[in-house]
């Protein structure tokens, strides 16, 4: 039996059949435009004239747009809906070494993207967002921006919204919202930069449909955003997902967190890059897209990094397989264009899966380089398609 929040009793109580309907239309024309009102009425079970007046609504909003696509029998030409393509989000991701921001339609298709290195400070990061957003704003005027998403590597404390970790970027305790939203005028979303390609995955990707899915993306550490019973976990402080902080070996290297062994630490693009031996060389050896170019090109030793590297990734995704039971997990990141290299050591470790049944699915993202900008735009949309009701459908 379901137990009732009553913490939360106002809030669920606020949201009326409308709200809700309103939710379920947006959807399913997000989910299969383009979609007549009549298909719309069908699929969700919705009166025909309570589907016309919220289509109304929304067109009326700027959400929807109603053109003559349709082609019957005996002449008649139903009206198909679709999403509005004229709204803009604003997408930013931010990593440890490089920051983009890019604008999006509705459906995430992104027309423009700016890179820049990322600031080594909160407050120098905050005042190049502020200078870059705005410059991007001027130069787009006439044109209606909907909200900024935006992607971190670490975690945000649920209630303050705070920067609350974030061992490989040191932007400790940032507060992001307040001055990008007094720069902008615009409301300001952040996510965990792997909660975001979760999100990414289940709005945009083939996961459509899934409830239970964890994303794990492989950079500089290892982020872990845990999709479950159709919602993003989060635990008590925003902090649920760090299985890159579990201990794997107690006298392995120092990680970024300050303890040693940690999983990102022999698990990451950076582990793969301290595995190959380069005594033999003059600098400072290979990076992590140089590793793998070696490894395409015969290198023996950069081979062997990245096989060290999978049996790692292998030992670490069983155990989320194992604890979560997932149906799918999905890999985000460089290690995935070495697929046909690590998926059999990668499933090796998986198949030793201890419990009855199928072991879940391990697969690359499908455009692992776009999924946290995926993500964000995810995450302005959220607020008004909601967080899961999409799932249902
Ligand atoms: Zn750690």
């Amino acid at each position: 039996m379901r137990k009732i929040n009553l913490s939360n009793i106002q809030v669920a109580s606020s949201e009326t059949a409308r709200d809700i309907n309103r939710r379920i239309v947006l959807n399913l024309v997000r989910s299969r435009q383009p979609v007549s009102r009549a298909d719309i009425a069908r699929i969700s079970g919705l009166q025909r004239s309570t589907v016309s007046s919220i289509t109304e609504c929304l067109i009326a909003d700027g959400w929807l747009i109603a053109g003559l696509m349709g082609h019957l029998p005996r002449g008649r030409r139903p009206t198909f809906l679709r999403l509005n393509t004229e709204r803009v989000m604003i997408g930013i991701d931010i990593r440890p070494t490089k920051t983009i921001i890019a604008t999006s339609d509705i459906n995430a298709h992104f027309d423009y993207q700016e890179v820049f290195p990322t600031p080594p400070s909160a407050e120098e990061g905050i005042k190049e967002l502020t200078l870059r957003l705005q410059r991007l704003m001027q130069t787009r005027k006439g044109v209606t921006f909907e909200g900024i998403g935006i992607s971190l590597p670490g975690r945000i404390n649920p209630q303050t919204k705070v920067l609350c970790f974030s061992p490989n970027l040191h932007w400790q305790n940032a507060d992001l919202i307040p001055p990008l939203t007094q720069a902008t005028g615009l409301e300001v979303e952040l996510e965990n930069a792997a909660n975001a390609c979760a999100l990414a995955e289940v709005w945009f990707g083939p996961s459509d449909n899934i409830r239970d899915l964890v994303v794990v993306t492989v950079s500089e550490g290892i982020g872990i955003g845990v999709y479950m019973n159709g919602q993003l976990v989060r635990g008590a402080d925003g902090m649920a997902g760090e299985f890159g902080h579990v201990t794997m070996d107690p006298n392995g290297p120092i990680c970024g967190c300050g303890n040693r062994g940690c999983w990102e630490t022999l698990a990451s693009n950076r582990a793969a890059t301290r595995y190959y031996d380069s005594k033999n060389r003059q600098d400072a050896g290979p990076n992590f897209k140089e590793l793998l170019a070696l490894a395409d090109q015969g290198d023996v030793q950069a081979a062997k990094a990245l096989d060290t590297m999978a049996v790692y990734l292998g030992r670490g995704l069983r155990m989320l397989a194992v604890g979560l039971g997932p149906a799918a997990i999905v890999l985000v990141g460089e290690v995935t264009r070495a697929w046909s290299r690590v998926a059999p050591l990668i499933n090796k470790e998986i198949s030793a899966y201890p419990l009855p049944g199928p072991a879940p699915r391990i697969v690359p993202a499908v455009d692992g380089e776009m999924a946290r900008l995926r993500g964000t735009v995810a995450l302005v949309l959220q607020k008004h398609f909601g967080a899961s009701a999409f799932t249902d459908l």
